[in-house]
């Protein structure tokens, strides 16, 4: 099955899934007569919190979606599904008012029954993890809180919805809607097992210890692991892990980083990590020995793709190196000789990550390699600002369509090479962002 196929019956099947309720109220029906916008109202909610408990799966970090689709792109469909949830479950109460005013002391939740209450906690709970999402940084909620706040909230919009509607036990009184209900739950429980309990025990069985670490420039790092009692992992140049260090492979937080070492070293990964918070500070105090679990690898680019061969654009800023670093070992190694060019972003020389390693490679590949300072101070051949369309075309030859481009690196960098790309003539299909930042 090709790639697109399988992608589209992930989608038809996850398509389904959210809609089980309503299509098993469409097909079977109920025993007995309601008005249609009570009907309606209800399957909303039906609706809105399958889709919910249906966000655990682009979240779960499932193997077979991570080689099918995009991480950056699946995680912006959960952001958007999980919006689209909380208005579903949203308009089901106000339609049951507009329908029925009477309903009007369900809202005081000290006298509303039980049934009412746990409806209005799971309510309230999708509302604060779509605020808390949205809003995360403009109410300077860290990401590990952010990220505990999150799992906390999760569980009591999928605890208290459940409780709401077998409680009201009128639409799920059907054994038809309590079988695919039940379903449902069952496939909620098993990715909540995939992510919390099967893949520690996976990452426990096979430890890295931390071999050494390189200073590359002031706060960032480079971290040598080797694998602890097994043959390592098979990784494609470009792909990513999460990894934690020095804690319990069940710990509930772990950061994502890109492999930046060559793809056909079996027995040793490499990371290179900038400092920007609580855990990639504390890269540089690692004195080596200390165990690592690495969950991965993730992310569907492959160097061996067709659309590649032609040739490769890497626009890279900062820390965005580190997958482009892999790229080039690994063509390096493998002797390659497409015409490669590297667009490379940073604040000025003595911050640009593996610099010696860059010219190396350019003797061993057809790599041209043009550094955009924003702070130059003439110690190298270099462009000055950003990267721009105007230093795009200046080093690009003209016929351009056949190219594929690879950017990584801060999100508003991304989003700054979108116009320049597409005035470029880049359809998106030869495109691959990696953006560091996904919450
Ligand atoms: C796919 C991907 C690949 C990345 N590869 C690299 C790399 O090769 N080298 C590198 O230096 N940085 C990389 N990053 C960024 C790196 O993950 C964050 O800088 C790091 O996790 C920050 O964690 P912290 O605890 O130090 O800082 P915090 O202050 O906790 O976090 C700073 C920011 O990092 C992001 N972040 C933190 N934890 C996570 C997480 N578990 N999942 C997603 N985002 C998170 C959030 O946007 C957060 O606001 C990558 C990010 C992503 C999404």
């Amino acid at each position: 099955m090709t790639k697109q196929n399988k992608g589209l019956s992930f989608i038809l099947i996850y398509l389904i899934l959210i809609f089980l309720p309503l299509l098993v109220f469409l097909i079977f029906g109920l025993p007995y007569t309601r008005s249609f916008w009570r009907d309606l109202s209800v399957m909303l909610g039906f609706v809105g919190l399958s889709m919910a408990g249906f966000q655990l799966i682009p979240t779960t970090r499932l193997s077979f979606l991570a080689d099918v689709f995009d991480m950056g792109k699946v995680y912006k469909v959960h952001h958007i599904l999980s919006v689209l949830s909380v208005m579903l479950v949203l308009v089901h109460p106000i339609i049951l008012l507009v329908n029925n005013p009477n309903i009007l002391l369900l809202f005081n939740p000290f006298t509303a029954p039980w049934r009412t209450q746990a409806g209005w906690i799971g309510l309230v709970s999708l509302l604060l993890i779509a605020i808390t999402s949205v809003y995360r940084k403009e109410m300077h909620l860290g990401y590990n809180v952010w990220h505990a706040i999150h799992t906390l909230l999760t569980f009591s919009i999928v605890v208290f919805g459940l409780i709401h509607l077998f409680k009201v036990n009128y639409y799920s009184a059907t054994l038809p809607m309590r079988i695919a209900w039940i379903l449902e739950v069952a496939i909620w429980v098993m990715m909540i097992a995939i992510i919390r309990v099967i893949k520690p025990l996976q990452n426990k069985r096979h430890p890295y210890v931390v071999q050494k670490v390189i200073t590359e420039v002031p706060n960032v790092w480079t971290l040598v692991l080797k694998p602890d009692g097994h043959a390592g992992m098979h990784f494609n140049a470009g792909q990513v892990a999460w990894i934690n260090i020095n804690t319990s492979p069940f710990t509930l937080h772990r950061n994502p980083f890109s492999f930046s070492g060559s793809a056909l070293i079996k027995d040793e990964l490499r990371f290179t990590i900038k400092a920007l918070g609580d855990f990639s500070a504390t890269i540089g105090n690692l004195k080596g020995g200390e165990t690592v679990y690495v969950d991965g690898p993730y992310g569907n680019f492959s160097l061996d793709a067709d659309e590649t061969k032609e040739g490769l654009v890497m626009l890279a800023g900062g820390i965005g190196i580190a997958p482009i670093l892999s790229i080039l070992h690994t063509l390096a190694a493998q002797k390659d000789r497409r015409p490669l060019t590297l667009f490379y972003g940073s604040y000025d020389e003595e911050n640009i990550i593996c610099y010696a390693d860059i010219e190396k490679l350019k003797k061993e590949l057809a790599l041209t390699v043009v550094h955009v300072l924003e702070k130059p101070t003439g110690k190298i051949a270099c462009e000055k600002g950003y990267i721009s369309q105007t230093i795009l075309e200046k080093y690009l030859p003209t016929e351009k369509q056949n190219l594929f481009f690879f950017q990584c690196g801060p999100l508003p960098m991304i989003k700054a090479m979108q116009p320049h790309l597409k005035n470029l003539g880049i359809s998106n299909k030869r495109i691959h962002s990696e953006e560091y930042e996904m919450a």
